[in-house]
């Protein structure tokens, strides 16, 4: 098994590389993947896969953070003039992005692998230096730039189902690759899990490039992700004159630099790590008139599921309280959200025994790792687990040339992008074969 999976991958190798760097130089940042979405949906159903998109794939009400109808619409048509295949668009508009690949094999457990493909807001950097400039593969798109390695993730995903649909003979079961939109500011998962689709899943599998290790190593489960709300919160009072008539306003400035503060004053918790922090305060109109409305940007995290809920609560008592001190009233509108999330143990096992049995890691670690940051696949994991099936998030080691995730110089090395297709590939055939 591991022979031919070895040989199709070294086959192959090159267009994972191809597919990483045409996803990088058109960077599509969340519900706005349609290109992506319409090229790794041609792939896939010119595979032999039947593929699922749209509404199909996606709860309308779940989707969070979703940009305004005019971006979306500027960039459905960008993703036209840049090369997107028509066939495909007409159910990803409105911001219904992803794709959903499903290869039947007769009888059999459902392996589910997920691969997200959205870019980070953000320009990338235009030095000399910087390879994707060197080597003209560098975001074309000035408000995209796949600075976290999801192009990667995604040219690994289409690898796979490559592999996978030419050992289709070997396999009894089901494989469903799900091409995962919004996977920034934890977005885009919730809506996939509400759709139903991975109901039916007995494992499932996903992983991120880089993360601080690089090339060679493994990490077959990690996990101690943060839960996390990430939500807007939208204070309306009423305007008056500062000189003439204060007292006639009601000050949502005011009620909202109180939240601040005191947000900020949220008790910590014996049960295990908070954190809360206002990325934005926008408030005011005018110099001389009582601010009639403001704007936070707030995110809430916690160890587990049931810390970040103490914290979105206690926040929500003091938005609410501070902005009745005032006089005002409050919007709040959810942003982003992820569960906390552990890797079965079992699974990972699993992932540690096909590996040591390949030669495609110098290094592999059983061990969960350092938590810190949130993903919400912890929302398709915990679906999984819950029906009983296993899951794991697994940690695939890439040089990142000295650079950090999100920075405008981030760059992976794309010899680990074949050494991913791999461990995917040889967990489905494990596990169906
Ligand atoms: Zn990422």
């Amino acid at each position: 098994m591991n022979k031919m999976v070895e040989a199709i991958v070294s086959r192959i190798e090159q267009n994972v590389v191809e597919w990483r760097r045409d996803f990088h130089k058109y960077a599509e940042s969340a519900w706005t993947e349609f290109r992506t979405t319409s090229i790794i949906a041609q792939h896939l159903e010119q595979l032999g896969y039947e593929i699922q998109l749209g509404k199909d794939i996606l709860k309308d009400e779940d989707r969070m953070g979703l940009p305004s109808e005019t971006e979306l619409s500027e960039h459905y048509q960008r993703a036209m003039n840049q090369g997107a295949i028509e066939k495909y668009l007409p159910s990803t508009k409105g911001g219904f992005t992803g794709v959903v690949g499903i290869l039947r094999c007769g009888e059999g457990p459902v392996v589910g692998m997920r691969f997200d493909i959205d870019a980070v807001d953000m320009k990338e950097s235009d030095s000399a230096d910087h390879r994707p400039v060197k080597e003209g593969f560098a975001s074309v798109n000035d408000s995209a730039m796949h600075s976290c390695g999801h192009d990667g993730h995604a040219a690994i995903g289409m690898g796979v189902a490559v592999v996978l649909a030419e050992l289709k003979e070997q396999l009894k079961g089901t494989v469903k690759l799900v091409f995962q939109p919004a996977e920034e500011g934890v977005r885009g998962a919730k809506a996939i899990v509400g759709s139903g689709i991975l109901d039916d899943v007995d494992y499932m599998f996903a992983s991120h490039l880089g993360s601080g290790t690089p090339t060679g190593i493994l990490a077959c489960g990690r996990g101690n992700f943060l839960a996390t709300d990430k939500f807007d919160v939208f204070f309306t009072g009423a305007p008056a004159h500062a000189g003439g008539a204060p007292q006639k306003g009601n000050n949502a400035l005011l009620a909202a630099a109180t939240a601040v503060v005191n947000l900020y004053a949220i008790p910590r918790n014996s049960n295990g790590a908070t954190r809360i922090n206002i990325g934005r305060f926008n408030a005011g109109t005018g110099r001389n008139v009582i601010a009639p409305s403001a704007h936070l940007a707030v995110e809430t995290r916690g160890q587990t599921t049931e810390l970040s809920q103490y914290m979105y609560n206690y926040a929500l008592r003091i938005l609410e309280n501070a902005a009745a001190m005032h006089g005002c009233s409050i919007k709040l509108k959810a942003m982003g959200g992820a569960q906390s999330g552990k890797s079965d143990e079992k699974l990972v096992q699993r992932v540690y025994e096909v590996a040591q049995k390949s030669n495609i890691f110098s290094e592999i670690y059983t061990e969960p790792g350092r938590g810190g940051g949130s993903e919400d696949y912890t929302y398709m994991m915990t679906r999984v687990q819950e029906n009983g099936g296993l899951a794991t998030f697994m940690g695939i080691g890439a040089d990142l040339g000295g650079w950090a995730h999100h920075t405008a110089e981030f760059d992976i090395d794309e010899a680990a992008l074949s050494k991913g297709v791999q461990i995917f590939s040889l967990m489905a055939l494990d596990i169906l074969g």
